[in-house]
């Protein structure tokens, strides 16, 4: 998920941040001084009093109703340095990076891709590239994408700052790695996003401090729905057929059967598992002790299949989970609809 901050989205923001402030003094027309690349956004030398950064705050204190000026203001359209590099190494996160940082950061994401099993990736050149010149660099740790550490280390650059999401959590080697499905996992990183970016561009904290309110008020819905499956659905017994869903599931009391047992850790290495694994498995699925069949639409095996088709034929609901976050919704969202259809699952719909 590329965030090029364009010429166009350059305008958008002048339009935006600065337009409103001065709608009663006369500018300069912008149209020639936005025409340039983004390159351009680096601080103009031709112009004369420019102030570095957006309209110093006593420009918001003019009286908008004041009467029509009487003295021209010559203001250049205001200087902003370049938006601030960050790269993702999952999508949730860059996603979680471009909520906060809004047109003040330009987001790179590297695992994107729905379809691709996250566990298999390997880093390209692009990649190399990205993580050499980003200034802030998020990752998951607890070896998910452990491709980041060989490339952080192979270009070493001082103020790089890594923000790496386990050390939020508290989690350590040999944890589930698949933080992102505890809904305690991303207000921690919103706000360790929010706070790092105030760090490198403090006259933007209240910028960036509006757009963490603004996430965790939107967070709530999903902190909501899972409280309301929680008191429905608290103990009724799903099977996983890995565990990338698993903290989603605990956080909503759910009776996660054979967790991260042999069957599951089987899966989720890319491995066959022991028939003795299986077996049980499918017994869990014929006898009805299980409820809803959870499966990682990522991670399909041969085995993942068959038991989905032996849930099918036992008319056992089946919920597909996704382990990277589709394109073109937020993390919010994503969340939101995989719960949606879980509770559909479990309510029998
Ligand atoms: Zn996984």
């Amino acid at each position: 998920m590329f965030r090029v901050f364009s010429p166009s989205s350059w305008r958008r923001f002048l339009a935006r941040a600065v337009l409103p402030e001065l709608a009663l003094i006369v500018l300069l027309p912008l149209g020639v001084a936005c025409a340039g690349t983004p390159s351009r956004l680096a601080p103009m030398s031709t112009t004369q009093a420019v102030p570095n950064r957006p309209v110093p705050s006593t420009a918001t204190t003019l009286p908008t109703m004041a009467p029509a000026p009487t003295v021209t203001t010559i203001l250049s359209p205001t200087v902003k340095s370049s938006p601030i590099s960050i790269v993702a190494a999952e999508n949730f996160y860059g996603d979680v990076a471009t909520q906060i940082g809004g047109d003040r950061v330009r987001v790179v994401s590297i695992l994107k891709d729905p379809n691709v099993d996250p566990h298999e990736y390997e880093s390209s050149v692009d990649d190399a590239k990205a993580i050499g010149s980003a200034q802030i660099v998020i990752k998951n740790g607890l070896g998910y994408d452990a491709f980041v550490d060989k490339l952080l280390s192979a270009s070493p650059r001082p103020n790089r700052i890594v923000i790496e999401v386990s050390q939020l959590t508290g989690h350590t080697d040999g944890d589930n790695p698949h933080l992102w499905y505890d809904p305690s996992t991303m207000p921690k990183v919103a706000q360790k996003i929010a706070q790092t970016l105030s760090e490198i561009d403090p006259s933007d904290s209240a910028y960036f401090a509006g757009r963490l309110q603004r996430f965790d008020a939107s967070e709530k819905a999903v902190d909501d729905q899972v409280a309301a499956m929680k008191t429905k659905y608290r103990g009724t017994k799903v099977l996983p057929t890995e565990p990338v869903f698993d903290y989603m599931a605990e956080a909503i009391g759910l009776d996660i059967i054979d967790k991260e047992g042999d069957f599951q850790r089987a899966v989720e290495e890319g491995n066959d598992p022991p028939a003795s694994a299986v077996a049980t498995f499918r017994q869990e699925i014929t006898s009805h002790t299980i409820k809803v069949l959870i499966y990682n639409r990522q991670t399909i095996t041969p085995i993942t299949t068959q038991m989905q088709n032996l849930a099918k034929q036992n008319q056992v609901p089946i919920v597909a989970v996704s382990e990277t976050e589709p394109d073109g919704i937020t993390y919010q969202q994503w969340m939101l609809d995989q719960l949606k259809t879980l509770q559909q699952a479990l309510s029998g719909q």
